[in-house]
């Protein structure tokens, strides 16, 4: 069983980048950074503060009053498509710092470095592409819009797909002319770090991306509070996300919040079953179930629920659970914490029960934070099983009795991030895709391939604000109205 962790860095780990420039934090201070999969230090990470994010906001300002700020739409998208191409030469070393870094399986990590090359192309594309518009108004006069850049953005990242999100978050706004500061997670940010380094190797101007890794209470805070920065954009955890909205309130500034979810799939009895079956439990398991948009809850009409509930039971008992480098199924969680908030859900089942489990491999490495991925029947949908995000390998499933009883149990959480709906009725997918209150309703899939193009975003404790494709252009932007009169 593969699990090396020896990196070959092609950057330097325990820097931050702040300014065009590779600088150790201001207090030299660093800090571990472990292996999922082995409980081994992988590499020491800048710890960040104040004095750094202060440092890379006046970085990000500069750039936006130097080459990056007049650089024409066409020639920032040409970099950015430039640092696409440049990712996708990279795909295997920045999948193998992803899958020894958050403990993804190669495979899945790989399909992220892939995404960020996608991203980064998308919004290469699209810099010159967003326009104003001309109004018609009184005589005398010529109105127009103008979409311009909010000026520095500051990103806050979570560890669980950081490729992915730095491609949506860093891209759109870069794509819109802004300069980004971006603080990413403590448990895994080596792919942050190699973004960093990889734009600065295709031609990306000095400051228009600073990247300070450290501590959330510190180098985020500070980041979230900085009078300098002019638009938020934070994925994570509910809490911090209330948390960085707060800060962004005393600063008036605008926030995107992409948090988190309980999402369900509502599988009907008419349902394709042969197409659900993988969408179902992979929903529910990819990265181990760190997922936003992980389907934790699966919603099952009445007169099928015994028989689906075997055939899950069934796909349950054959995963393997290993190192990332093992490339199985599933990896371990992120870290030790989280084994043990997962690990306190399955020990209070209440009336629930556990049908099925996977298999986590003799052979795995005793440090690594190993859990066998787990179905759970009898749930009652107010348990705090069905209403929280449990961030790990287990999925509930809940019988309905018809289409009203499914919208209401889909819709009886605080969180409204995505759901999937499996019917052969087009009618019904029709009725559902505008009763189900989310972001985004999948027909007969369950997250389309995660497609760049597709909007993303949340609902109700999900989030608000749109990222990936073009509507997140408009966030990453400011629309100015200019009306001059000339008689
Ligand atoms: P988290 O909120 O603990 O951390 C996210 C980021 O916030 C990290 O960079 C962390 O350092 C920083 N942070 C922590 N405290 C902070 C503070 N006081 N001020 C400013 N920043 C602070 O979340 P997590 O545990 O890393 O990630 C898991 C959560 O993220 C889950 O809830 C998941 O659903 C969510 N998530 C959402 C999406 C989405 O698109 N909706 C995508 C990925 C993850």
């Amino acid at each position: 069983m593969d699990t090396t962790s020896n990196l070959e860095l092609f950057f330097d780990p325990s820097r931050c980048f702040i300014g065009g420039e590779w600088v150790l934090a201001n207090g030299q201070e660093t800090l571990p950074l472990e292996n999922p999969s082995t409980g081994e230090i992988l590499a020491h990470i800048p710890r960040g503060r104040a004095a750094d994010i202060d440092a890379a906001v006046v970085a990000a300002r500069a750039a936006l009053d130097g080459e990056w700020g007049r650089m024409a739409a066409a020639e920032r998208g040409r970099i950015l498509t430039r640092i696409g191409h440049k990712v996708l030469e990279r795909v295997e070393d920045l999948a193998r710092l992803e899958a020894l870094d958050v403990g993804k399986p190669l495979r899945q990590a790989r399909a992220d470095a892939l995404a960020l090359a996608r991203y980064m192309e998308f919004y290469g594309g699209a810099a010159d592409k967003l326009m104003g518009e001309t109004i018609p108004y009184q005589a005398g006069y010529t109105v127009y819009t103008l979409r311009e850049p909010h000026g520095v953005t500051g990103h806050i990242i979570p560890w669980n797909y950081p490729m992915q999100v730095i491609g949506r978050s860093v891209g759109g706004a870069l794509c819109m002319g802004n300069a980004a500061v971006l603080k990413p997670a403590e448990e895994a940010c080596l792919t942050a770090i190699a973004f960093a380094a990889i734009a600065d190797e295709a031609g990306l101007p000095r400051g228009a991306l600073n990247v300070v890794p450290g501590l959330g209470e510190e180098a985020g805070a500070a980041l979230s509070a900085h009078p300098g920065v002019n638009h938020l954009s934070f994925t994570g955890s509910v809490g911090v996300g209330m948390l960085v909205q707060q800060a962004a309130a005393k600063n008036v500034v605008p926030v995107t919040l992409e948090l988190g979810g309980k999402s369900p799939q509502l599988v009907f009895a008419d349902a394709d079953l042969e197409r659900a079956l993988p969408f179902l439990v992979n929903a529910g398991i990819q990265n181990a179930g760190q997922t936003c948009s992980a389907s934790s809850r699966i919603l099952v009409q009445r007169s099928l629920h015994d028989a689906l509930l075997e055939r899950l039971a069934e796909r349950y008992r054959a995963l393997e659970v290993g190192p990332a480098m093992a490339d199985l199924d599933v990896g371990p969680l992120v870290s030790a914490r989280q084994h043990q908030i997962v690990s306190g859900f399955l020990a209070d089942l209440g009336d629930a029960r556990i049908v099925a489990r996977g298999h986590v491999a003799d052979t795995v490495p005793a440090g690594g934070h190993y859990l066998a991925p787990a179905l759970v029947a009898g749930v009652d949908p107010g348990n705090r099983l069905a209403q929280d995000e449990i961030f790990g390998p287990v999925q509930v499933v809940i019988p309905f009795e018809d289409e009203a009883d499914a919208v209401r149990i889909a819709n009886g959480t605080d969180y409204g991030l995505v759901a999937g709906i499996w019917t052969a009725d087009g009618a019904r997918q029709m009725r559902l895709a505008r009763a189900i209150r989310s972001g985004q309703v999948f027909i007969n899939n369950y997250g389309a391939g995660g497609g760049v193009e597709l909007p993303f975003g949340g609902t109700g404790r999900s989030g608000h604000g749109r990222e990936k494709g073009f509507e997140a252009l408009y966030g990453f932007s400011v629309l100015k109205t200019v009306a001059a009169w000339h008689g």
